[in-house]
């Protein structure tokens, strides 16, 4: 149960003065509250996007070029527009000088209520110059001199939706300040002091009314106390949730390395330095009894599946049972046709588990799961919602690719499984980002391309050219090359991406004849799979798709990718499609159709894309051009971010949160102080109340 103290912030919005039920959804919009009614914390958590200085008071004949002013005067004269595009004018002189104030369509009743003649008024607004005068139109306040106070001298000002004015939002959130309960205090008193960081309430009050522009913004000690708030409420809540689910001991997996040595020798290559260092990571955490959690980063083509195969060798040497799980049916099926051949020449034989299998040989398939018989099993996510039982379930390897999120493992441990987990990721995650979502997850990064890659030309060119950019493509096929050709998404709907696909396919077809295939997400798994062969085999050489071929596709001897409207693509999921060329020994292209003029942000991502293939320094630019949340997928998935803390900002504190929220369960495991009595509302405030009911039920 919430504690009591909190109800004044967990109100609906719609308690504030001037939210009502139409104001109330443009509130909820705007507060991020996830499509649900917005609360007054919600309201209150809408930190300021930026700052308004109006005590800049310059006289009237000083008045600078533009930029906010807030100028003192007599209203002399109201003149009425000259013409029907024409505004209303009001004269204000200071005895020297004078400017004027601007309205397009104005009531004149109202005007002349605003502006008595004769009366001395403050106005504030941003100064502009017409036919060699000042002037202000639509200032933001317009106020008699005797009631100049009420307006404030350094206005916040925040992310606004249409139809909801910036006046009811400030008014909103000035009276949710006012509901403030009293809160005890939650983070060490050291820590507050060596930080100079003020009380959460007093943080909460300076943000909105800011004292000076200095103080003012995410890196000031108010906001940086809320961001602390916010990552000491999810770290803690990580380190409770790990703590019930990873309670069980894990088991001790210790292989001599004997299968490992014999997919070894059957692969064509030798494995990179990071390949085998991550190994030897993995190892050492199979072998040992606390549970393994660790993330594989490695970007597209880096040879991640490889080692997730030997991986589950080593526990299959071990005497356990392995499962690699895809996001798609596709995926799963390519990861089968990649590891069955090595897992046998060690003697294993991998079995295949999807949703698609026909009823009488998938209850073969789970019969043999059941008994151990089968080692590794590969199949999508649905492995574990599906009711599958495991003999001896010792590692279960999540493909997340760049859909990294965290529900698998949970739904995994809920079901009283608690294998060693290994999630792979194309996804170059800053460090502090997985552990603000996964607290002391452990990391091993494929660094390098597996030998003898070469770099991939680049090239962005307008859909105008689109004849020429076939006539190359017919060059390049004629002389024994292999294409795919990614079909923008068009519209919300998958229907409306497959009639692109399906137009471009016929076009290609005309041209090009049988060579020509396409695949879409709507085609049964075992058609997909027929079309992909011939393309894996050479008799399609033009394969045609919708974006389901964004992922993991493997076929190492195409070389060339066209995107066609490259500006509708996010710059992960351009560099997750690039990655499905370069990555056998012949050089490789990638062209980025677009269509002109390019929005200032899609220019930038492709010109990103131009510049470099590093994951790492993509996912930068792509966080400063979309922020975490998209990153992360966490949109889709549903999974809540920060609203409060920022990453380029506020990263540096990550480890400190966790630290005070280690500190915190290690001086009172039990949770019954008093201080933990005000981290529980601190969980609370944040919505992280799961972790609050763990606390009771452990
Ligand atoms: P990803 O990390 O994108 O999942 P994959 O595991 O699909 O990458 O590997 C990409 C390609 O690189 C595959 O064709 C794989 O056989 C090959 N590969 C993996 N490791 C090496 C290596 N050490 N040397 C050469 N090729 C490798
Ligand atoms: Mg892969």
């Amino acid at each position: 149960m919430r504690p009591s103290r909190l109800d004044p912030l967990f109100a609906p919005a719609t308690v504030l003065p001037g939210v009502g039920p139409r104001v109330g959804a443009l509130v909820a919009r705007v507060v991020g509250s996830d499509g649900e009614e917005a609360l007054v914390r919600d309201v209150l958590f809408h930190l300021p996007s930026g700052l308004v200085d109006r005590r800049h008071r310059p006289p009237l004949y000083e008045m600078p070029p533009s930029g906010p002013v807030t100028v003192e005067g007599m209203v002399e004269r109201i003149e009425k527009p000259r013409g029907a595009d024409s505004p209303w004018r009001i004269v204000l002189s200071d005895g020297n000088a004078t400017i004027q104030i601007v309205y397009f369509k104005a009531q004149p009743d109202w005007l002349k209520k605003l502006f008595p003649l004769g009366k001395r008024l403050v106005v504030s607004g941003d100064v502009e110059w017409f036919d060699m005068r000042p002037q202000i139109r639509h200032p933001d306040y317009v106020l008699p001199v005797e009631r100049a106070e009420e307006m404030p001298a350094l206005e916040p000002v925040y992310r606004m939706t249409a139809g909801l004015s910036p006046k009811v939002l400030r008014r909103a959130i000035m009276a949710g300040l006012e509901r403030l309960p009293e809160l005890p205090e939650w983070l060490s008193s050291d820590l507050l002091a060596q930080r100079g960081w003020p009380a959460f309430t007093t943080a909460l009050n300076d943000v909105h009314r800011p004292a000076s522009p200095q103080s003012f913004g995410p890196s000031g000690l108010a906001w940086q106390r809320l961001a602390f708030d916010e990552l000491v409420a999810s770290q803690l809540a990580l380190a409770i949730v790990r703590g019930s689910v990873s309670r069980g001991r894990g088991t001790a997996w210790k292989a001599a390395g004997k299968l490992r040595e014999k997919i070894e020798a059957a692969l064509p290559f030798e494995l990179t330095v990071s390949q085998r260092q991550a190994l030897a990571e993995i190892a050492g955490d199979l072998a040992g009894e606390r549970r393994m959690l660790r993330l594989l980063q490695g970007d597209v083509g880096s040879g991640k599946t490889i080692v997730a195969l030997i991986a589950m060798a080593g526990v299959v040497e071990a005497g356990g049972q392995a499962a690699l799980m895809a996001p798609t049916e596709l995926l799963a099926r390519q990861h089968f046709a990649t590891i069955a051949p090595l897992a046998e020449a060690a003697g294993i034989v991998p079995v295949l588990l999807t949703g698609g299998d026909r009823a009488a040989g998938r209850g073969e398939t789970l019969a043999r799961i059941a008994d151990g018989t089968a080692k590794i099993v590969v199949g999508t996510h649905a492995l574990f919602q599906a009711g599958v039982e495991f003999h001896r379930l010792g590692l279960a390897v999540v493909d997340e690719q760049h859909r990294f999120g965290v529900h698998q493992r949970l739904a995994l441990s809920s079901k009283g499984m608690a294998p060693d987990t290994l999630v792979m990721t194309a996804t170059p995650i800053p460090r502090t980002l997985v552990l603000s979502y996964f607290g002391d997850m452990e990391i091993s990064r494929l660094t390098e391309k597996p030998a003898g890659r070469q770099s991939i030309d680049t090239r962005a060119s307008p859909l105008g050219r689109i004849d020429e950019v076939i006539a190359h493509l017919g060059k390049a096929i004629d002389a024994g090359g292999k294409a795919y050709w990614v079909c923008p998404l068009v519209g919300e709907s998958e229907k409306t991406d497959l009639a692109a696909a399906e137009e471009r396919f016929a076009d290609l077809s005309a041209r090009f004849g049988a060579r020509v295939g396409l695949v879409h997400g709507r085609m049964k798994p075992a058609e997909k799979d027929a079309v992909m062969e011939k393309f894996r085999a050479g008799d399609v050489v033009i394969l045609v798709s919708t974006t389901v071929i964004e992922v993991g596709v493997d076929v190492p001897d195409a070389t060339i990718i066209v995107i066609e409207h490259a500006e509708r693509f996010g710059l992960a999921q351009l560099h997750q499609l690039r990655g499905r060329v370069g990555r056998g020994k012949d050089r490789s292209s990638c062209l980025l159709l677009y269509r002109a003029p390019l929005g200032e942000t899609a220019k930038a991502r492709l010109e990103i894309m131009r510049q470099t293939e590093d994951g790492f320094r993509i996912a930068e630019e792509d966080l400063r051009l979309r922020g975490e949340g998209d990153l992360l997928g966490t949109r889709q998935s549903g999974m809540p971010g920060f609203r409060i803390a920022l990453p380029e900002v506020h990263g540096e504190l990550l480890e400190v949160a966790r630290d005070e929220a280690k500190l915190a369960l290690t001086r009172d495991p039990d949770f019954k102080s008093e201080r933990a009595e005000a981290l529980r509302l601190l969980l609370y405030l944040f919505g992280r109340d799961e972790a609050v009911r763990l606390m009771r039920a452990g």
